[in-house]
């Protein structure tokens, strides 16, 4: 017995439509009672995931609505129950008039993620496939789309089930040879599976190795303008973004704390910092400022060092090159390309002829194009589309790394020749956490908290 729950599926806003879905035992018997088909068919006996037109009948009585609805019955839905749908007119107090009708039947309000998590625990995806449900909602680069789309498809799953029940033949065996010596099972022989744990070792490893790219895919790449004050490292965020973020003034010491803002490059997906810039100061408030670029070149997968071309090299030029951290990838932006340049290509290989340099103009936006193809040509894999097997998610990629933790031991424990019983402790804390990243093994507060990130509706 399920109770049956109905939410607002599309935005809050007016649009062309807007779907209101429910789930739940009663689901097509209370979508009868507010909605009369124009065929005169009752959706009792409607086929499924057919659309009828109908009108929607509210509260009082009258009609609110013509609309389609659609029915689907478990266990073969979304959900697994039966489910119905409206397909109404988008407007915000049409959806209410008609969530207001459904409650009145005895309907309830769908907590988030009520849906996707009731799909789950009706076995209709594992939990690999929930998360990639909120993370092809929330995607925002297209690589996020298809590799949330293809981990949709099971690209994650398939891959931790087939491993899974190797593991467990492992364990299985085992137990079969303790609990049954009578039967004619094949005596167990642990180096036997030597090749199976490190297969299993080997593809956690690769899947491991793709979860900083997942990160990136996900969150984009944390990329920090930095340079001495007044170079024009607001104005290149703002003509990188095409709107005014950030104040720009020629007072230096404008910009006091960082500002973040997300804009995509081509493939690449920036999460853009625009920092205090690096000066020696008494301000307590810039100090902190300065504190925090820091902080965010500890972080960054990309430096934009920014400099004035209408005035010849500084110190503190020099200084902010240094700051960042060995290994981060670097362009160097040389600003103001619209008033007389002071410095020539000889200066600029004295900052090290390995860095790509651009010249462009906040101020008129030339040069842009140039530097936003440059930073693309810093991130070739993001180019490459994914198809589901990059994980980011913080929380598979944890209990990958315990189940590869495990299966190593296991193999280390085989090559010293320890008791199967030993090893096979190993084994099972690798099932363990394999079992949490598909749900096998269920914990309920990792289960609440995946489906929290959820939106009401899905
Ligand atoms: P920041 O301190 O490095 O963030 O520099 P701002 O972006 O605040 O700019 C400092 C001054 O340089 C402002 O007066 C800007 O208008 C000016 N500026 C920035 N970019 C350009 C540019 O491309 N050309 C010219 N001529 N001036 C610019």
């Amino acid at each position: 017995m399920s109770d049956t729950i109905a939410a607002m599926a599309t935005g809050g806003s007016i649009s062309a439509i807007g779907i209101i879905r429910m789930s739940g035992d009663d689901a097509i018997a209370v979508a009868d009672k507010v909605f009369s088909a124009i065929s005169g068919i009752k959706l009792a006996g409607a086929e499924n995931r057919k659309m009828y037109y109908g009108e929607l009948t509210g509260v009082a009585g009258g009609i609110v609505d013509l609309c389609l609805c659609m029915v689907s019955r478990g266990p073969d839905s979304y959900t697994g129950e039966d489910t119905a749908e409206f397909h109404c007119h988008g407007s915000p107090v049409v959806i209410s008039e008609v969530l207001r009708a459904l409650f009145s039947h005895g309907v309830r309000q769908a907590e988030p993620g009520e849906f996707t998590k009731r799909a789950f625990l009706n076995g209709r995806m594992d939990l690999t496939q929930a998360e990639a449900v909120i993370d092809l909602i929330e995607a925002e680069t297209s690589a996020a789309v298809l590799n949330a789309a293809g981990q949709l498809r099971g690209a994650v799953g398939i891959k931790l089930e087939s491993m899974y029940s190797a593991l467990l033949d492992i364990v299985a065996h085992f137990h079969a040879v303790i609990d049954y010596p009578d039967e004619d099972i094949d005596e167990f022989e642990m180096q036997s599976y030597l090749p199976a744990l490190q297969s299993s070792e080997m593809e956690l490893e690769r899947m491991l190795s793709t979860h900083e790219r997942g990160m990136v895919i996900r969150y984009g790449v944390p990329a920090v303008i930095i340079g001495r004050p007044n170079t024009g490292k607001s104005s290149l965020l703002n003509a990188l973004l095409g709107y005014d973020r950030a104040i720009v003034t020629d007072i230096s010491g404008t910009t006091r704390d960082t500002i973040e803002e997300k804009i995509q490059i081509g493939g690449v997906l920036l999460r853009l910092i625009d920092t205090a810039g690096l000066r020696k100061t008494d301000d307590a408030v810039e100090k902190l400022g300065v504190s925090r670029t820091i902080a965010a070149l500890r972080e960054a997968k990309l430096a934009i060092l920014v400099l004035d071309g209408s005035e010849p090299l500084r110190d503190e030029d020099y200084e902010a090159l240094c700051s960042i951290p060995p290994g981060v990838p670097r362009i160097i932006a040389v600003n103001k390309s619209d008033l007389q340049s002071a410095l020539n290509d000889r200066d600029l290989s004295e900052l090290g002829l390995e860095y790509k340099y651009c010249r462009v103009s906040a101020l008129t936006g030339d040069g842009i194009d140039t530097l936003c193809a440059a930073i693309n040509e810093l991130f070739p894999e993001l180019s490459t589309p994914p198809s589901g097997e990059i994980i980011t998610s913080v929380r598979q990629a944890e209990a990958i790394s315990r189940a590869k933790v495990s299966v190593g031991l296991a193999i280390a424990s085989i090559a010293r020749t320890m008791t199967p019983d030993a090893i096979l402790t190993d084994i099972e804390a690798a099932l363990f956490a394999i079992g949490e990243i598909t749900g096998k093994t269920m914990r309920e507060d990792v289960v609440t908290r995946i489906f929290e990130r959820f939106c009401v509706g899905k």
